[in-house]
């Protein structure tokens, strides 16, 4: 599994760099990793994707501010902007390929061997994406947390290495097509011959058929079994985030080109703390002699006990903070904290003697509030409905 890595390292650029420089520097990496040029070099291949998804990111310079801003988490949300649900060879080749069109001597780059189905007839099989969804709790969230999941998918078939055919050899150059992959129709109308191309039906396009099929794998070159994948949650993450782990979703039939496992989290609910953004809020309930006499009380935190101190003639209602113990940001800027709603527990019955001792209170005058206490009372709601 990959962790992603930063765009701006990815191209080895600066993050002030211009444009220009933004595809000069994937230009150069589109090259050095290219596929005609690593033939079956599965690294160069994720080099290449990686390279793409780092341009697409950063050559749209709205995707570049999110990205600037929020990070990989700014251009990889939820509705995947393109990337959340990562971007295969042929999506490259057909977003991206007039970028190789650049350069006039290398020449033949629009029709990469397989890839670009449109451009050169041949289809590379991609297996499909799969989605799984990730519980993690506040703790987890807090420190990051590595999760084992057990996923079940189409592997490349062990026996003929998934390319479908007994012993490996059995294929052929479809004859229909004679390996293109197209056929090509002419018809006679009105205005003249057309000429339409349509996908190989023999072969659905691939160019070679099977004489002799894996029995293993009944010539599809995948089987379908159940892995453990181990997942790298960063720490900060929100529900409804989505990770893309590339190349670890379906295999492709006959040995093309990986799905992506997109991972999605959710997020269990704490039995005392509640979530807003990076704070936490925790609501505190003390007595009415802690409230009056002061003390110190206990207040669970995402990662343990916090002793707090409460002052003399505190008020119900009084927000406390606790720096920095709420969640930290997806992108390592700043953590949030922890906020403690003061709750006064008045309480709903009473025994004779608690009674005698409340209405010997009752009459002291010091129990009628203070200007100051409904001031601040009066404060907080005209904030709160203004
Ligand atoms: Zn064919
Ligand atoms: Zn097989």
């Amino acid at each position: 599994m990959t962790e992603k890595r930063d765009y701006y390292d990815i191209l080895e650029i600066p993050r002030t760099a211009t444009v220009e420089e933004i595809k000069k520097a994937y230009r150069k990496k589109a090259l050095e990793y290219h596929p005609d040029r690593n033939p079956g070099d599965k690294k160069a291949e994720e080099k290449f994707k990686e390279a793409a998804e780092a341009y697409e990111v950063l050559s749209d310079a709205d995707k570049r501010a999110r990205y600037d801003r929020f990070g990989h988490a700014g251009v990889n949300g939820t509705t995947g902007s393109g990337f959340g649900s990562g971007m295969s060879m042929e999506d490259i080749f057909s977003q991206f390929g007039d970028i190789f069109g650049n350069f006039g001597g290398f020449g033949g780059f629009g029709n990469f061997g397989g890839f670009g189905s449109s451009r050169s007839g041949r289809r590379t099989n991609r297996g499909s994406d799969l989605r799984v969804k990730v519980k993690v709790n506040l703790k987890e969230i807090l420190t990051g947390v590595e999760k084992k999941i057990k996923v079940k998918k189409y592997v490349a078939c062990t026996y003929c290495h998934g390319n479908g055919s007994e012993n490996g050899d059995s294929v052929a150059t479809c004859q229909t097509c004679k390996g293109s992959g197209v056929v090509t129709r002419i018809t006679n109308t009105i205005l003249g011959q057309m000429q339409t191309t349509s996908t190989c039906p023999t072969c659905n396009g691939e160019g070679k058929i099977i004489t002799k099929k894996c029995p293993h794998c009944n010539g599809e070159g995948i089987v379908r079994e159940e892995e453990i994948i181990s997942i790298n949650i960063p720490a900060g993450v929100t529900a409804g985030m989505q990770l893309t782990i590339s190349g670890e979703g379906n295999a492709a039939r006959r040995g093309g080109i990986k799905g992506d496992l997109l991972v999605v989290i959710e997020e269990e609910e704490d039995p005392n703390l509640i979530r807003s953004g990076n704070d936490v809020i925790y609501n505190l309930f003390i007595s009415f002699p802690t409230a009056a006499l002061g003390g110190t009380v206990e207040v669970p935190t995402i990662d343990g006990i916090a002793k707090i101190k409460i002052e003399p003639g505190t008020q119900p209602g009084k927000v406390l903070r606790l720096r920095n113990k709420g969640l930290p940001s997806v992108n390592g800027y700043g953590t949030g904290d922890q906020l403690i709603n003061v709750n006064v527990y008045v309480p709903e019955t009473l025994s004779e003697s608690e009674k005698k001792a409340l209405s010997q209170m009752q009459k002291s005058s010091n129990f009628t509030p203070s200007n100051a206490a409904k001031r601040n009372v009066f404060d907080k709601f005209k904030k709160m409905f203004n």
